[in-house]
């Protein structure tokens, strides 16, 4: 049986939202220091500062036993990477994934920056990735079903050649991390659970540029390509409304850095 599907009130939708922007100014933070030679424990320790400075604790630390403050998946690593001691190069990517507790409520959103001067390929992969975000936010409105939003997403991405993930899926989101419904990237229209207006849910493609098939690292958490191939995760945070979802994640701060930098 599924995890149990709990509509929000404005107030927690509110609270959801603080939680959804202190993950977002936390990856600008990592956005401001992405760059060859860093190494993810670096941005990891920054993170978890700047989330314990604004009265908030990371969201991922210790649950499940995993031990840091982001998932920081490089190139071919899908999600649920563990950061180390491994110095970023001119060329990578690296999803970061970031959640943070605060006032009982969840933030969860992820990013996947470019490291230097990476290949058109894969800068095409990480822009059609976050494309086939947006077509889930726009298919997330009350009245659809969950497989509405799995088929824009999936649509977009195999449109484009790409492989979608299965394995791993978004999610409901709330005062635990993973709530009901699975939200898959892949899926048929007026399928699956129907959307309310009250429900959240972290909306999050993990897209291949290569097939859609993974396997777990030896490591027991880091997911990575079967074929190798490098992979691509954006993910935002949702309240179900009528005729559009208010989202409550953002990637302006992000966005504002990646421009400075540029
Ligand atoms: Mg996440
Ligand atoms: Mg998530």
């Amino acid at each position: 049986m599924g995890k149990a599907i709990l509509l929000k009130t404005d107030e927690e939708v509110e609270l959801l939202r603080q939680s959804s922007l202190l993950v977002g100014k936390t990856l600008a933070e990592v956005a401001k220091r992405v760059q060859p030679g860093v190494t993810t424990l670096e941005l990891d320790e920054v993170a978890e500062t700047f989330i314990r400075d604004n009265g908030a604790v990371p969201g991922f630390k210790d649950l499940y036993g995993f031990p840091n403050t982001l998932c920081m998946s490089v190139n071919q690593q899908v999600v649920h990477g563990i950061p180390g001691d491994k110095p970023l190069e001119n060329g990578d990517i690296v999803s970061v994934d970031c959640g943070v507790l605060m006032n009982e409520f969840y933030g969860d959103s992820a990013y996947t920056f470019m490291v230097g001067e990476v290949d058109e390929a894969v800068k095409k992969l990480l822009k059609v990735t976050q494309e086939c975000l947006q077509k889930g936010i726009d298919a997330a409105v009350a009245g659809n079903r969950i497989g509405d939003i799995g088929y824009a997403v999936q649509q977009h991405a195999e449109a484009n050649g790409y492989g979608v993930v299965r394995e791993l899926v978004g999610h409901g989101l709330g005062r635990s991390l993973h709530e009901g419904p699975e939200v898959p990237n892949y899926g048929r229209r007026g399928r699956g659970a129907k959307l309310k207006e009250g429900m959240v849910l972290a909306i999050e493609p993990m897209i291949n540029l290569g097939i859609k098939a993974v396997r777990q690292d030896k490591d027991g958490w880091t997911i990575v390509t079967a074929d190798g191939a490098p992979s691509a995760h954006f993910e935002h945070d949702v309240a179900i409304r009528k005729g559009k979802a208010d989202v409550l994640s953002t990637f302006e701060y992000i966005e504002a850095v990646l421009n400075e930098k540029e």
